[in-house]
């Protein structure tokens, strides 16, 4: 059984949601449907209520709830539906060629058929080609809603070939809100503009994990063994990127307060420490160079 929202119930987007909502008023629907952003701000909610609106036997412009479509929406086992949901690794020829199959194996319960895909950075060259071949002749009736992070890492020929809706980053008082929604009275993090990220963070209760405040403390005592030791703790840490993700939007806060350049440095202290991290540089090594850049910022 699976929650969807109403297009107009969703948070923090409503420039696409206007857009999607005139394709279904008009049902002039493209063939597919591309959601990039931020992991956490609710492409998948989006791509879900925009399905469920599409397939609804009442629909005008969002869902029923109550239609047979609906109910089998909800129950997860609407002919109509195929969801290839995250599975972590990535999206390989055999899954594409599962769900073209699947695809094609069913029969047509209504007028429209989706295909819906999280994560489709993570399909490989051979599988993005071979999902390229129906985008560029695409099924009557069946529409491809695809979810990812970042276009630079889909194949342009794909882009090329997809509507294209970029979600924002959530503000602090919406995602303030659907975290209260979701149990968490805690509003720290919010500056992340991300569910996902705020949750990370939130749900490690650890007392290594400084607010900003906190963190820049270590910077002014100049304490050099406080500062490598807080490196090698934190380098080991599974929140490390969200963290350092929330030192630099909480550093940016500050500097549209006063605009002191020292902030635009920290800022791009840990912009680099996060660029070597992805680039998978030794965790511990990226935070000791990051750490020294920002105490001498502090001591300049
Ligand atoms: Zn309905």
């Amino acid at each position: 059984m699976i929650e969807v929202k109403r297009l107009d119930e969703i948070l923090g987007q409503d420039e696409v949601v206007n857009y999607l909502t005139k394709d279904l008023e008009s049902k002039n629907f493209n063939h597919a449907y591309m959601f990039f952003g931020n992991r956490g701000i609710g492409k998948k909610t989006l791509a879900l209520s925009f399905a469920k609106s599409i397939l609804c036997q009442n629909g005008n412009p969002g869902f029923c709830g109550v239609c047979n479509s609906c109910k089998k929406f909800d129950m997860e086992s609407y002919m109509e539906f195929i969801g290839y949901y995250d599975q972590g690794d990535s999206i390989k020829i055999e899954n594409i060629r599962r769900i073209l199959e699947e695809e094609h194996l069913k029969k047509y319960e209504g007028a429209y058929r989706i295909i819906f895909m999280e994560h489709a950075q993570r399909m490989t060259k051979e599988a993005g080609n071979s999902i390229l071949k129906v985008l560029e002749e695409p099924w009557p009736g069946t529409i491809f809603i695809f979810t990812a992070i970042n276009p630079d890492e889909i194949l342009p020929t794909i882009i090329s070939r997809v509507e294209k809706y970029y979600l924002n980053n959530l503000n602090q008082k919406d995602l303030s809100s659907i975290m209260k929604s979701l149990g968490y009275e805690n509003n720290k993090y919010l500056s992340l503009g991300s569910i996902d990220e705020a949750r990370v963070l939130l749900d490690n209760i650890d007392q290594d994990l400084l607010d900003y405040k906190q963190f820049s403390e270590i910077f002014i005592r100049k304490d050099l063994v406080e500062i490598f030791e807080l490196a090698e703790k934190l380098a080991k840490k599974p929140y490390l990127k969200e963290l350092l993700s929330y030192y630099q939007l909480e550093a940016m806060a500050i500097y549209r307060q006063g605009f002191e350049e020292i902030n635009l440095k920290v800022i791009g202290a840990i912009d680099k420490a996060l660029r070597k991290i992805k680039k998978n540089v030794n965790e511990k090594h990226a935070l000791e160079y990051c750490f020294l850049t920002i105490g001498g910022i502090f001591s300049e």
